[in-house]
């Protein structure tokens, strides 16, 4: 049974940001790149390396503003056979069309280059319009629900949500949105496909993929680069105790999840989305 794998591919930044409530504070794409400090470059490598060791296939939904950065790296990413998908230009949270256009224009010379097929909402949060706008563009799906297995037709754009499983089955998807995560969310099920979710349940995901599988169901997960691979002002107790201070819902991604993520590439077989659509 094929499931579906994705990397949301984004400089650790965005989390040190999110994790200290630090969203406000307005770095430029050139503090960012600094601050970076050529972490995206090593960590695709590494990720491409596990990928082709496990022979496995993935969407990489990735920043515009890395195209600008670092053009090789994610060139070397479609060389080896792998999806680019697009997350936005600089991590926007989508609360209005406008700001996906805006977001849209800024990468444009990535758009023109990899024709992007596939979308990924920053923090899964996506309105209607912005599907609407995103089909006007040539997308032809996207992954930023939480939901139980199924693609719905929304603004005219696929939707494949991330894999969730629920307390009360026989819950029927709908195409209300934002479907993000919420304390309600939490209430009626699982989101096990977030990264976040990997991190706190590390390699037991296997089992729930193992019980998916077993109905015939693919499992739709991602995973960001800093869970796997960690730069230094990431890592450490002094970092996690800052998190537990600022935010501690960010916990589950202060743990590494390398060994976990080597487990469900060991025992499942992964494509990217565009395979997934177009099989
Ligand atoms: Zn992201």
């Amino acid at each position: 049974m094929k499931n579906i794998l994705s990397i949301d591919l984004e400089s650790w930044i965005y989390f040190y940001q999110n994790a200290m409530k630090a969203k406000e504070c307005s770095l430029t794409s050139s503090d960012r790149k600094r601050l970076d400090n050529n972490y995206i470059p090593q960590a695709t490598i590494n990720i491409l390396d596990l990928l082709e060791k496990y022979n496995q296939r993935a969407t990489f939904f990735t920043l515009g503003e890395l195209y600008e950065w670092y053009p090789d790296v994610i060139e070397e990413i479609e060389n080896r056979g792998h999806e680019i998908g697009y997350h936005t230009h600089s991590h926007t949270i989508l609360k209005s069309s406008e700001l996906l256009q805006r977001e849209l224009e800024l990468s444009i010379h990535f758009i023109e280059r990899f024709r992007p097929i596939g979308f990924r909402a920053p923090q899964i949060f996506i309105t209607w319009d912005s599907l609407v706008r995103l089909k006007k563009w040539g997308f032809k799906y996207s992954s930023s629900t939480y939901d139980e297995y199924g693609m719905t037709k929304i603004g005219g754009i696929d939707e494949i949500p991330l894999s969730t499983i629920s307390f009360r089955p026989g819950n029927k998807n709908n195409d209300e949105l934002p479907k993000h995560l919420t304390i309600k969310m939490l209430s009626r099920k699982i989101p096990f496909g977030s990264g976040l979710f990997i991190g706190l349940f590390g390699s037991r995901i296997h089992h729930v993929i193992d019980y998916l599988n077993k109905q015939k169901i693919p499992a739709v997960l991602f995973i960001h680069p800093w869970q796997l691979y960690r730069p230094k002002e990431i890592e450490g107790f002094s970092f996690k105790l800052k998190v537990i201070c600022h935010n501690p819902f960010c916990i589950p991604y202060t743990i590494n999840v390398l060994n976990s993520v080597k487990k469900l590439l060991k025992h499942h077989e992964f494509l990217s989305f565009r395979d997934y659509y177009y099989q």
